[in-house]
């Protein structure tokens, strides 16, 4: 009988996706999941390098783990994603262990990696090789296991911008794009297993294929796969994530109007609202050209859902620099926000800044956009009151599994009580009752 792995995943959509595609490499290679990680004998953290938190956190774990292997001979553990690579070879030193670290770009080298420890090599790094950063899920998207009626599709990975408080271009490398054949089959195939929805992915979509694909008639490369998608037969819905501000362009926006399956929800991280703060961030664009598409969204767009990243607390950030953020955030009204306290990061810019804040400042700053969010999110949500929404039917609730949750197309999260048969098509709710979070409803014709 083969071994048997368990995968646990940190960070964001770009690492589920690259836990996934490990898991069906080792699925492939006779290995078999295990429930938890107790009842594996391989585990693999596949990590995030973003915040210095999640490392302290996965490097705890892994001297949990440690323990683990001291008593069990045939256990393996390592390390997969942007740790690996940030890290490197001390994470051999701060967890000696440590059986592997395999850098994002090479994940698809994963059975080899065990394979090799089996035959007693012992400590093995794979760190991204310049030309090999992108892990291509067009190669292996076949292999998928196919959990959820919307799925992820990995359109670009790495990134090329220089953002001074983010590790990202240091852990993913450079940007490489996939070509729109491979992820139009990738689409395809997903749709004829029953997938509804897809989201395209990557750490900057919008500037997809920018360097490489000619613009035709005003359009961008990523309009052009846009409208490419959208004519996949049986999709129903398209989702993007996530956009840089200053790649948002009226082709772009047009698409909402053009492109029915285009939900109308955008993900815009605008990280301040001060231009100061932004150009100390290397983000190149200004308050005001962010707030001229968030407003053109809104008008051309109905009920067009935002939501969007911000950081409090930067370097340098005065009380002038938060009130324009906060002044930002009354304007849009926004319907999801994450706010995130700044805290340096060791290897960027921004961590050697003099002008720290202090950590009860960005805390302080922290609660009050956290308190105005609580207010928009819900006043958004209000709009949709005794509306009827189409909902993509996603699976029952942990805690009732008489009671249904799926999406809408503005990205509200529904809860309804219907019959699980529905997991998977679109039905029509009647919304009832809303909370700042979610939207609940009764089921139509049903
Ligand atoms: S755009 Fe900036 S924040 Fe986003 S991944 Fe690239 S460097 Fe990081």
């Amino acid at each position: 009988m083969g071994r048997r792995f368990f995968i646990r995943t940190y960070g964001c959509q770009m690492n589920g996706h690259d836990s996934e595609l490990m898991e069906s490499i080792l699925l492939d290679h006779g290995f078999l999941r295990a429930d938890s990680e107790d009842a594996a004998s391989v585990v693999i953290l596949n990590t995030c390098s973003v915040r210095e938190q999640a490392e302290r956190k996965a490097i705890g774990r892994l001297q949990a783990l440690a323990w683990r292997k001291a008593a069990e001979k045939n256990f393996y553990f390592g390390v997969a994603g942007c740790m690996a690579q940030n890290l490197g070879k001390e994470l051999f030193c701060r967890v000696p262990a440590l059986d592997f670290a395999i850098a994002p770009g090479r994940i698809r080298s994963v059975a080899e990696v065990l394979k090799r420890l089996e035959n007693g090599e012992k400590q093995i790094f794979l760190p991204n090789e310049e030309g090999e950063t992108f892990v291509n899920g067009s190669i292996d998207f076949c292999r998928r296991k196919i959990t959820r009626v919307s799925a992820f599709v990995s359109i670009a990975n790495g990134c090329n911008m220089n953002c001074s408080y983010c590790i990202v271009p240091k852990t993913r490398g450079r940007e490489v794009c996939r070509s729109m054949d491979s992820i139009l089959r990738e689409v395809q195939f997903l749709v004829e297993k029953g997938v509804s929805e897809v989201t395209l992915g990557g750490q900057i979509v919008n500037f997809y294929g920018i360097r490489k694909i000619p613009f035709v008639n005003g359009k961008s490369p990523f309009v052009q796969l846009l409208e490419k998608v959208h004519a996949v037969d049986g999709l129903e819905r398209i989702r993007f994530l996530s956009p840089h501000p200053s790649g948002f362009r009226d082709d772009l926006i047009d698409c909402y109007a053009n492109l029915p399956k285009l939900c109308p929800h955008v993900h815009f991280p605008i990280q301040s609202g001060s231009d100061r703060v932004l150009r100390a961030m290397r983000r190149p664009y200004t308050r005001q050209m962010a707030l001229n598409v968030l407003h053109k969204l809104r008008r051309n767009v109905s009920l067009m859902a935002i939501s969007t990243d911000l950081i409090v607390g930067f370097p340098g950030e005065t009380e002038e620099d938060f009130r324009q953020t906060e002044q930002l955030f009354d304007e849009i009204d926004f319907d999801m926000a994450f706010v995130f306290k700044y805290s340096p990061r060791a290897g960027t810019q921004a961590a050697a800044m003099d002008n720290q804040i202090p950590g009860s400042v960005c805390e302080e700053r922290n609660q009050i956009l956290l308190k105005k969010l609580a207010v928009t999110s819900l006043r958004r949500n209000q709009l949709f009151l005794n509306s009827q929404q189409p909902v993509l039917v996603e699976a029952p609730s942990t805690k009732d599994p008489r009671v249904l949750w799926g999406y809408t197309p503005h990205h509200k999260k529904v809860f309804f009580s219907a019959s699980e048969k529905l997991i998977g098509k679109i039905v029509p709710v009647k919304i009832s009752y809303i909370t700042t979070c979610a939207l609940n409803g009764v089921l139509e014709n049903g």
